[in-house]
């Protein structure tokens, strides 16, 4: 059931993410059906057949699909632009499928080293036990972009803004050095949500989202999504989806469409407070440093500018120490301490001692991760309410 895509490209993101690929059964529901079913009945044995050598394109089985996830698919697919899109269990699960379906020992890929700690497991550990090269490099030098490709490179992968110190890599070159190759490139556009960051409008050929984070926003459900051209999709990453398991549930696909629905405006909202709260920060004397990229003074502001549009919904804080840090974290009441992220609740996290606490001290430091170094992703609580929580929290994080 290829989309209507003429239909879609006069539409705005907005409107797509209301209505697009919702398939309504004979009963005509408003909102979208959860089709809570591993399996499919067939009218007859031939019928049964016709599925099963693809001269019918209707669903088998729900890990190779199912109604209610596949709408999810067609309506992410719509507001990102891409021609196809797979739903998978977990973001973790798109972006093994999306690395994994494409390589074979021998191969070799590039990725930025500053990446959420399983990606880094991923290309670091995962994929050289099975004979591919792996190079990381510092993703802000374009150099190191160019000097680690080879005619084998086959992907290229990175995450822009970076977890947790929000490094904005140019997307639009690395893709120009990547193709010089023929190598795909794979952008993880988690934390730019596709609100505020289009890869494939500015090169990139795959894009994945963990939408436990901004897509759910809630903090319900784990699921992820890979997207890109059709025949990457399904003559690339389909086959290895299906034969390995790595499926959305049906209710999760449900909980995931709902949340595509209010998406736009959440993560505006959750923006326009972070940027608020970032500026506020920066102000406070008891703050070394706020990294944000919608402030002047972040390393790369320029390119946050044309490349993210806003400054997104991350903030990241230097308190200096660790003692601070945790004081500061202990006196927040209504910011939550947590290791999510994209939530309606505003979520405070410790990198060094929680989501990078796996990276040696070496790493950690390369990737600017101090001992006060802090991750806040902004909630929809009221601006106000969490600045006087934020700023009476530094004022008792003082040593007594
Ligand atoms: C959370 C996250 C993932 C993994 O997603 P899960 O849904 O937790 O598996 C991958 N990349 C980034 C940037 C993330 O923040």
């Amino acid at each position: 059931m290829p989309r209507d895509e003429s239909r879609e490209r006069d539409l705005s993101p907005r409107t797509l993410m209301v209505h697009a690929g919702a398939a309504r059964s004979q009963h005509g529901e408003m909102s979208e059906a959860l089709y809570l079913t591993q399996g499919f009945a067939y009218d007859s044995a031939e019928a049964a057949a016709a599925r099963f050598n693809g001269a019918d394109d209707g669903f088998v089985y729900a890990r190779y699909g199912n109604p209610t996830v596949r709408m999810f698919e067609e309506r992410i697919a719509a507001l990102e632009g891409a021609e196809d899109a797979f739903a998978t269990a977990s973001g973790m699960a798109a972006v093994n499928a999306a690395m994994t379906s494409q390589l074979k020992a021998g191969d070799h890929i590039v990725a930025a080293r500053a990446l959420f700690g399983s990606c880094l497991y991923i290309v670091e550990t995962l994929l050289p036990r099975f004979g591919v090269a792996v190079n990381l490099v510092d993703g802000l030098d374009l150099d190191q972009w160019r000097r680690a490709m080879r005619p084998e490179t086959v992907a290229v992968f990175l995450e822009s803004p970076s977890n947790p110190t929000l490094e904005i890599i140019d997307i639009a070159a690395v893709s120009e050095i990547a193709h010089g190759v023929g190598a795909r490139v794979v952008v993880d556009n988690v934390f730019a949500t596709p609100v505020f960051q289009r890869p494939l409008a500015l090169g990139a050929d795959v894009v994945i989202y963990s939408a436990t984070k901004h897509i759910d926003g809630q903090g319900r459900c784990l699921g992820g999504v890979v997207l890109g051209t059709r025949r990457f999709i399904r003559d690339v990453l389909e086959p290895y989806m299906k034969h390995t398991g790595g499926a959305m549930s049906p209710f999760n696909a449900w909980v995931m469409l709902k949340g595509l629905e209010t998406l736009d405006i959440r993560a505006r909202a959750q923006a326009l407070s972070a940027a608020e709260i970032a500026d506020t920060l920066a102000d406070h004397p008891l703050v070394r440093r706020v990294i944000y990229p919608g402030r002047a003074d972040h390393p790369q502001f320029e390119m946050a500018s044309r490349q993210l549009q806003t400054g997104g919904t991350m903030i990241a804080l230097d308190l200096g120490d660790q003692e601070t840090a945790f004081r500061f974290m202990n006196a927040l009441r209504i910011v939550l301490i947590s290791n999510n992220l994209g939530d309606a609740k505003t979520i405070i996290t410790h990198p060094r001692t929680t989501t990078h606490q796996r990276l040696n001290e070496e790493q950690r430091l390369a990737l600017g991760i101090g001992p006060g170094l802090l991750r806040l992703s902004i909630g929809l609580e009221s601006a106000d309410d969490l600045i006087a929580d934020l700023t009476n929290a530094l004022a008792e994080s003082q040593a007594r």
